[in-house]
């Protein structure tokens, strides 16, 4: 595989951080002033807060099978419910629209108090979402949608055991952990929150939430670039790249395999085809996860920022040929981006994200810019000054150096930081 030489190896079941649920963890004293002047939570602290999810296997007895299965159906119809009204009368406030669909969850579902308001909260969530994402459609859930649980309705116990709310009472369920899920869900600096009940062919799954406060960044003394490319994933400004060649390789084959999959049409093939769709995600999980914790290790012992590109023009901005597209577009690249943000605030690295139009064009020793100085795909060569580097490097250091402009802490790393220097690119993982 690709990045064995990297970092230990994570299992595929750790999430993006954006997911939702888990109480934020805040005295009373900054609930007050949040309070006083009138500011969200975070609005006060300068502490951020991380969130991860950590999903564990959940083994059931029949009977509580069949409770689940029942409560999962009521709770998603009363949350395509409650979605309806929130969508059709313009509610994105909890509390309103508490108040129009409690009475009618609970008696038309059979839902128990906490589980409705679990409902009402997915409800909510989902159409702000929506809504913040331009959708011209109300949200619905399947019936064997995730149930959503609070700290209200599903309790972790010793040995593993959980205990979940239904619409007939609680069940109990063994988690069934491996390592890593014991070594992150008795890791007692990470508050556990919420909980999302999800059923996958057949088996049932628990992501639980769990949430820390991030450290106050240091101050710092520069800037590592960060340049997503073709070439290599990564390229930063100090001339190191990250998984290359054998991700490529690897992609490449699981590509072909998956086109004579295609070609069948039995059930098996398509079954064959999920499976490695999931594969290809856990793999790009996996790497995401080795080159960003990486990243964020060099950034932190070299007390530097990371100076990242600003994601939303990452498809637009480089022209590829369409031999290529496939590999430049099927990446995570988001994923990986979001990892870095919460690896960083973890490690109480800042990370600071510029524009990145013209990166990969202009030479980071003169800025002479021009579409000719990149020679090809991976070779940069400057037309005014003639330097020569890597072009993923070049565009690292570019990177880095403008976030340096643009930051109060450019002064300690001057446009161009880092170019004199030649940097030796080592093909770690290619
Ligand atoms: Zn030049």
């Amino acid at each position: 595989m690709t990045c064995d030489d990297l970092i230990v190896k994570k299992p595929f079941n750790q999430q993006s951080p954006t997911a939702t649920g888990g109480a934020p963890c805040f005295s009373p004293l900054e609930r007050m002033l949040a309070h006083v002047f009138g500011l969200s939570y975070t609005g006060v602290m300068t502490q951020t807060l991380s969130t991860r999810t950590v999903c564990c296997k959940l083994s059931l007895a029949a009977a509580a099978v069949t409770a689940i299965r029942a409560t999962a159906e009521a709770f998603n119809a009363a949350a395509t419910y409650c979605a309806s009204v929130a969508w059709n009368e313009r509610i994105t406030n909890k509390n309103k629209l508490h108040h129009i669909v409690y009475g009618p969850t609970r008696v038309q579902y059979g839902l128990g108090a906490q589980l409705a308001c679990c409902a009402r909260d997915k409800a909510a969530e989902a159409v702000r979402a929506a809504r913040a994402n331009g959708h011209t459609t109300c949200p619905t859930f399947k019936p064997d949608s995730a149930i959503r649980y609070d700290a209200r309705t599903y309790r972790l116990m010793s040995l593993d055991r959980v205990s979940l709310n239904t619409r007939t009472g609680r069940v109990m369920g063994q988690l069934v952990l491996g390592d890593y899920q014991r070594r992150h869900l008795y890791d007692m600096s990470w508050k556990i929150g919420g909980a999302e009940l999800v059923q996958r062919d057949g088996a049932f799954y628990l992501h639980i939430t769990q949430t820390k406060r991030n450290p106050t960044p240091d101050e710092p003394i520069g800037f590592l670039g960060v340049d997503l490319g073709i070439v290599n994933l990564v390229a930063d400004s100090d001339g190191e790249t990250y998984s290359g060649a054998t991700v490529q390789r690897v992609r490449a084959r699981r590509f072909r395999h998956r086109q004579r999959l295609q070609q069948a049409t039995t059930r098996r093939a398509r079954w064959r085809l999920r499976q490695l769709a999931r594969k290809e995600s856990r793999f790009q999980r996996d790497v995401n996860h080795c080159i960003s914790k990486r990243l964020v290790h060099k950034a932190r012992t070299a007390r530097k920022a990371l100076a990242v590109e600003d994601l939303t023009t990452i498809r637009a901005r480089v022209t590829v040929r369409r031999a290529q597209r496939r590999a430049r577009h099927s990446w995570a690249f988001r994923h990986l981006r979001s990892l870095l943000t919460y690896k960083a605030a973890q490690a109480g690295v800042l990370v600071v994200a510029v524009d990145p139009r013209n990166t990969s064009r202009t030479c980071a020793v003169c800025g002479h810019c021009a579409q000719a100085n990149r020679v090809d795909q991976s070779h940069f060569r400057c037309l005014q000054c003639g330097h020569t580097a890597a072009a993923d490097t070049n565009a690292a250091v570019n990177i880095a150096a403008r976030a340096a402009r643009q930051t109060a802490y450019g002064a300690a790393s001057p446009p161009g930081e880092g170019a004199s220097t030649s940097p030796a690119a080592s093909a770690l993982g290619s």
